[in-house]
């Protein structure tokens, strides 16, 4: 078991669609554990695959009392429409107001490679959104409007320079 290194933007693999998971042996279930592992040690609720530089369609979460791991996720149908804070391990965790939708439900298959779905609404709803965008290689802030985000990437850049 291991802390990966988390990737930031603007890193290229945060930008690109992941490939498919195809084996469910030990080398996913170990490292399914190491983004768990990372995940929680960054105090994030939620860790893709592109996030540790891996372009692969995978997730983990641990939010809001939904912790499960996501292969190949696929968000099937949504309903309603949220306004709520949200941020990212690899923008800084610069928070920003997403509109997303109330209610998701997550088509997946777990690290045995067996599909499941899930329904989940608010912050966790938000979570499947937040992390399937990410094995398509899209990040929250691509969701804003250019100004907006212009400028938390100009803050989660003056951060970066602090640290
Ligand atoms: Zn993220």
């Amino acid at each position: 078991m291991a802390i990966r290194k988390i990737t930031e933007y603007p890193e290229t693999v945060l930008g690109e669609i992941g490939q498919p998971v195809i084996e469910f042996d030990q080398e996913l279930a170990d490292l399914c554990t190491d983004m768990f592992e990372t995940m929680y040690d960054a105090e994030g609720v939620g860790l893709a695959a592109p996030q540790i530089g891996l372009k692969l369609r995978l997730f983990v979460m641990d939010c809001d009392g939904v912790k499960l791991v996501a292969a190949n996720p696929e968000v099937i149908s949504t309903d309603g429409e949220q306004s709520g804070q949200e941020g990212c391990l690899s923008v800084g965790k610069v928070p920003a107001v997403v509109v997303r939708p109330q209610k998701a439900v997550l088509r997946a298959q777990n690290e045995k490679g067996e599909w499941f779905e899930r329904e989940a609404e608010g912050y966790a709803a938000r979570a499947f959104l937040h992390e399937t965008d990410h094995c398509n290689g899209k990040l929250f802030i691509d969701h804003l409007p250019k100004m907006r985000r212009e400028m938390i990437i100009k803050r989660y850049k003056k951060e970066k320079s602090w640290t």
